[in-house]
């Protein structure tokens, strides 16, 4: 009797009707004669909405005590949902992480799963209970309540199966697969039956948030299959192996194969700076854990160094009251940013060794007269930050001329 995770996320479970459905759903697969954990996110807006009510009373609420606050909203939907299928007649129970025993570090709002204890789970599919598990919250040593960042219930799935030994983690969304760009900005865009985990690391870490990065570095550690399916339209959705895996069954992609964007973005540019400032600056951020992306630190003139780099842009006052911790020293000059700006990559294999690639997207863009701001390649991912309010253009533009709008 196989082990089977699946993850319902916000929109799958955003009311009590959509919560029925999935009901039915998780009794088709009991009736398959499979052992079922379910893991649940919380209802759709709900997360924002305790976020909106927490930045009310601060604009940066105290680390710990919002953790405490989002956290609430998986107990609502694991216990609607379990509720449901007692209805059905079907067993099942409830568990907030806590008392699973889903072990965590202690970074508050963005913390990393560490150990899942598997007793209580095994206990309850023994009884032939479906489980029903709180995404995204975890417990440090200290029995604090954690939460793994937003979207963090893939993450929560994906560990689950890990620790269970499933065959598979089923990610259920609103959308059915991962797709060559968001299918809600290009209607054109078309579902990818089959991605390696490289290529949809490299997705999800410049914005398709169809699943969060950390759930697929975490597969990708552990061989773990990812399959994203609509709870909507259950179909075949998109499965995520290894090259390997992947090589074994298909032939290799196209060079451009998909368009993935990010909105929210800042652009941070410093002037007149040194090496060791730079690298202090990183040490910092680091410390402050704020992630950053396209660093760029390069010669201007004989005489002047320049660094630039991205992030999200929530973060940049936490990431201005970090730099006054070194801007004493007066090591650099001004910082310089940019508030509306966005991110937009094409990924693909290749990318460096076919030369025209770059030239082409930027061509394309100078066309429309968009304006690029920075722009950083490698073998899987070329990246330009560009302003937000081009962004639906410049991603249609991209996916047309790259061939991927799907033929009417
Ligand atoms: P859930 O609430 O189920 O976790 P999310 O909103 O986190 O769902 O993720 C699903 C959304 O991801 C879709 O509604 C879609 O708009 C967006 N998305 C962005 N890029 C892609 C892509 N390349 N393929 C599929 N969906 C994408
Ligand atoms: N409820 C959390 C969020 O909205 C976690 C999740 O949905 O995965 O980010
Ligand atoms: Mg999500």
């Amino acid at each position: 009797m196989a082990v089977i995770v699946q993850k319902y996320g916000g929109t799958s479970v955003g009311s009590l009707s959509r919560i029925e459905a999935v009901a039915e759903n998780i009794i088709a697969t009991v009736r398959q004669g499979h052992q079922v954990v379910v893991v649940l996110s919380a209802m759709a807006g709900e997360t924002n909405r305790l976020l909106a009510m927490a930045q009310q009373l601060d604009s940066e609420p105290a680390s710990r005590e919002l953790d405490m606050l989002l956290a609430t909203g998986e107990q609502v939907s694991i216990s609607l949902l379990a509720i449901a299928l007692v209805k059905q007649g079907i067993s099942a129970i409830s568990l907030l992480a806590h008392q699973v025993g889903i072990k965590t570090d202690n970074r508050f709002n963005a913390a990393r799963i560490e150990n899942i204890a598997t007793e209580r789970l095994h206990q309850a599919l023994a009884q032939e209970q479906v489980v029903i598990v709180a995404g995204f919250q975890g417990q440090d040593r200290d029995n604090n309540i954690t939460t793994l960042g937003r979207g963090g219930s893939d993450t929560s799935a994906v560990a689950l199966a890990v620790a269970l030994k499933a065959a598979e983690t089923q990610i259920f969304t609103d959308v059915d697969g991962v797709y060559s760009a968001d299918p809600r900005i290009v209607d054109k865009a078309q579902r990818i039956g089959q991605l390696s985990f490289e290529a949809m690391l490299v997705m999800a870490s410049l914005g398709a948030k169809v699943l969060q990065n950390r759930a697929v570095e975490y597969a990708f550690k552990h061989g773990m299959p990812i399959r994203v399916l609509s709870s909507f339209k259950p179909d075949q959705g998109t499965i995520i192996l290894t090259q390997e895996q992947l090589l074994a069954e298909t032939c290799l992609p196209t060079i451009i194969s998909s368009i993935v964007h990010h909105q929210q973005e800042a652009l941070v540019l410093i002037d007149d700076i040194d090496s060791v400032s730079v690298s202090e600056i990183f040490v910092v951020l680091g410390k402050e854990n704020i992630e950053t992306d396209m660093v760029t630190f390069n010669q201007v003139s004989p005489t002047k160094k320049q660094v630039s780099f991205t992030l999200a842009r929530d973060m940049l006052s936490s990431m201005k009251n970090a730099l006054k911790q070194i801007t004493t020293c007066n090591k650099f000059g001004t910082i310089h940013t940019f508030d509306n700006v966005a991110k937009l990559s094409a990924i693909g294999i290749g990318i460096n060794s076919h030369a025209s690639i770059t030239g082409t997207i930027l061509s394309l863009l100078a066309a429309e007269e968009i304006d690029v701001k920075l722009i950083s390649t490698s073998e899987i991912a070329c990246s330009v930050v560009i302003d937000e309010s081009e962004l639906i253009k410049a991603v249609r533009l991209l996916h047309h001329k790259f061939g991927l709008d799907l033929s009417s």
